[in-house]
């Protein structure tokens, strides 16, 4: 690799039929306009095992860097708002799927996109925390939108053990919520209580049909999982209570009674973290940095060299990543 090069992970084909390889790129090759960024950590998502493999519809142009992630220092910026040194990081905005992403060394990106790292916190937290974790804080304004307070009844986090879910375990309870974690692993509950759970709830238990309305059991709730799972926590969701839906872990399909909403209050919140408005990005940044417990956060994160991709791509798509994976660029 010469001086000037550098490696990306990159999708050539089209929707129907593409493969993934690590090329070496030089800096002309990179988007002609915006702020170039010396990238040192990415991320792992669910959706990146999903463009990693080819096994969903993720990446809308090619060719395509993939990496909906990624945190580095300016290198040059013609933008009044970021000065060459600044630490700043990216999520969702597109990236992997419409925008290069940052499964690479470096990157050029609109200036509207990246976000100042928030103090407090380094470029590794900052990927430890990621799409997963700035979709959980979306998820607590959501719901503290909707006038969901902490008391007495518990909010239920599906699919607890993985990026979103453990996150959100450690976000809630910091914010004194009682917690009930779903998982299907049982040698994860010791991890999960270590977050801060105080109720663990089997997910199979979820997974079974549920009669339309069951006993009022959760103030709210965060559901990655989708499918059965979603219509169970909403069934069993107590009056005026909410649930924010983010993810489909389990399935994409959502078969319900409108019960629960209509005689119950209960509101379905949906969240999309791509397309949060630049503003709410950086009040949810800000508040990552001063509201997730940054013992929490490493404890729920490992780090693997970007090398390592698809074997990684693999393993979320399995349900079998422990929390958080920060992908290390330069390894
Ligand atoms: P992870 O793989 O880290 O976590 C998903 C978790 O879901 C797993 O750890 C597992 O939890 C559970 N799970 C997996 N498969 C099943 C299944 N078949 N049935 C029930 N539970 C299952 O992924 P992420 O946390 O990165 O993402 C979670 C979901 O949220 C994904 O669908 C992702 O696309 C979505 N997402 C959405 C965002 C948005 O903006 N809307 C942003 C980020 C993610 P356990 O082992 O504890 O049971």
């Amino acid at each position: 690799m010469s001086a000037d090069s550098f490696k990306a992970l990159i999708a050539e084909g089209n929707s129907s039929a593409y493969t993934v390889a690590f090329k070496e790129l030089t800096n002309d090759a990179l988007p002609p306009d915006g702020v170039l960024v010396e990238i040192q950590y990415s991320s792992l998502n669910y959706k990146d095992g999903l463009a990693v493999t080819g096994r969903g519809k993720i990446i809308r142009k090619f060719p395509m860097v993939l990496g909906i992630d990624f945190a580095g220092r300016v290198l040059e910026s013609s933008s009044a708002d970021f000065r060459k040194g600044d630490e700043v990081l990216g999520v969702g905005n597109g990236f992997s799927e419409t925008r290069w992403g940052g499964f690479t060394q470096r990157q050029r990106v609109p200036a509207e996109a990246l976000v100042h790292v928030p103090k407090g916190l380094t470029l590794k937290q900052t990927m430890a925390i990621g799409s997963a974790g700035f979709t959980s804080m979306l998820c607590l304004i959501a719901l503290e939108h909707h006038g969901i307070q902490p008391g007495e009844k518990e909010i239920i986090i599906t699919g607890a053990a993985g990026g979103v879910g453990s996150t959100a375990v450690a976000l809630f309870a910091s914010k004194k919520y009682k917690v009930a974690a779903s998982t299907g692993r049982p040698e994860l509950h010791g991890f999960l209580r270590g977050l801060g759970a105080t109720t663990i709830i089997d997910r199979a238990e979820l997974a079974q049909k549920s009669a339309p309305l069951t006993s009022e059991r959760w103030a709210g709730g965060i559901d990655t999982v989708g499918g059965q799972t979603l219509a169970s926590v909403l069934a069993a969701t107590a009056p005026y209570g909410a649930i924010a839906a983010c993810g489909l872990a389990g399935g994409a399909e959502l078969s319900t009674t409108v019960f629960p909403f209509i005689l119950r209050n209960v509101a379905l919140l949906g969240i999309n973290s791509v397309l949060t408005p630049r503003p709410l990005s950086i009040e949810a940044w800000r508040r990552l940095a001063l509201e997730l417990p940054l013992d929490k956060l490493d404890s729920l994160t490992t780090t693997e060299p970007l090398s390592a991709i698809r074997e990684l791509a693999e393993t979320i798509l399995a349900g079998k990543v422990r929390g958080r994976v920060v992908i290390d660029v330069n390894a």
